[in-house]
């Protein structure tokens, strides 16, 4: 089922979701379903699931010299998704990425997706590689999520890249993308990102799940800007618990967030990571029952795999 159509079927009730990391690669699907279990008590109508592109690492050889071999740390994203929808029955979406992909191969990942019975993507950019500065598409792939959102647009219209095929079936793959409440750490500013983020919804995008947030106002204020420029599909706010102090730099770092004034004097007031665990786990209860006050469709929680702090503050707001 559509991920409009399950906001569509909770007339106004707001829904559970959450995503996933592949594990390492090595470790088996067990992981991935200890990191279910715990959190289907709260019937989330789908599951998302990351998408980790390869990046390159250098290795000594014996004589000395440094050898350059590329690695993915994280694979399975396409397999995992298709054994959640077997095992658990609800939606799985793998998330997709321009990055890594020519357009062919990216229409070869979604004819698979379709056959398996995927009815939900989320279309991603990605970001550079840890080795490059600068995202650098294939040479013959996407630059940016909305040039990627209107490739999939167009498989639901029944466009193949090889416009000679006759009679070609129509995907119907409902799509997702990012948004950034506090911007996109490249954008030159949040009107500018705005302006990009409608041109995906323009492109053929559905509905937009957000970067992580721990100030709310920020998610009112961008959401209104949305609605003013006539982005009119849902919007679901993406929230991740704080677990760690070492988390309070490595967030704004990694993800170009703010984090509020009390939420940083509170963390800092912990004399170990259990008190941050706890403090993460109150504050984003306190963000999500407002969230929820609000109407929003779907609260759409990070859980990096690790559901403990997740089942906490669901057990407190669902
Ligand atoms: P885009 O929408 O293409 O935007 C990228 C930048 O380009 C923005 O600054 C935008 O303003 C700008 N831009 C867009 N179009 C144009 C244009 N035509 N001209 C000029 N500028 C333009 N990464 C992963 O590797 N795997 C994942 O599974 C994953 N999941 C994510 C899930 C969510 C909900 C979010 C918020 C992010 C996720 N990411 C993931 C990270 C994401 O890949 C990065 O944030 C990436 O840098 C941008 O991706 P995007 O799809 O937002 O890109």
């Amino acid at each position: 089922m559509r991920v409009t159509e399950h906001i569509k079927a909770a007339k106004g009730k707001t829904l559970f979701s959450f995503e996933l990391l592949p594990p390492n690669k090595g470790q088996t699907i067990d992981s991935i379903y200890a990191a279910i279990d715990p959190l289907m008590e709260f019937n989330p109508p789908f599951i998302e699931v990351t998408y980790h592109r390869e990046d390159f690492e250098y290795v000594e050889r014996p004589d000395g010299l440094l050898e350059k071999r590329i690695t993915r740390k994280r694979p399975g994203t396409l397999g995992i998704t298709a054994a959640i929808q077997h095992k658990y029955k609800v939606d799985a979406i793998p998330h997709i990425l321009c990055g890594g992909f020519t357009r062919q191969e990216t229409e070869d990942l979604l004819i698979d997706l379709n056959f398996i019975g995927i009815d939900n993507l989320v279309a991603l950019r990605g970001d550079a590689m840890g080795s490059e500065t600068y995202f650098k598409p294939e040479k013959e792939g996407h630059a940016y999520a909305s040039e990627l959102v209107a490739q999939i647009a167009g498989l639901n219209g029944g466009h193949y890249l090889d416009s000679s095929l006759e009679n070609t079936a129509a995907a119907n793959f409902c799509i997702g993308v990012a948004g950034y409440p506090e911007k996109h750490m490249e954008a030159p500013s949040l009107d500018h990102d705005l302006k990009m983020l409608k041109a995906k919804v323009d492109a053929g995008a559905h509905y937009i799940v957000t970067q992580m947030f721990f100030d709310n106002q920020k998610f009112f204020e961008f959401a209104d800007k949305c609605r003013a420029i006539g982005i009119e599909v849902p919007i679901i706010p993406g929230l991740k618990p704080i677990s760690t102090k070492r988390q309070l730099n490595l967030l704004p770092h990694r993800f170009h967030v703010d984090l509020p004034a009390d939420l940083v004097t509170a963390i800092e007031a912990c004399k170990d990571n259990a008190a941050v665990y706890q403090v993460g786990i109150e504050w984003c209860i306190q963000q999500s029952k407002e969230l929820m006050q609000a109407g929003v469709p779907i609260l759409h929680y990070y859980t990096m795999s690790r559901p403990a702090n997740i089942k906490a503050v669901a057990e407190a707001v669902f």
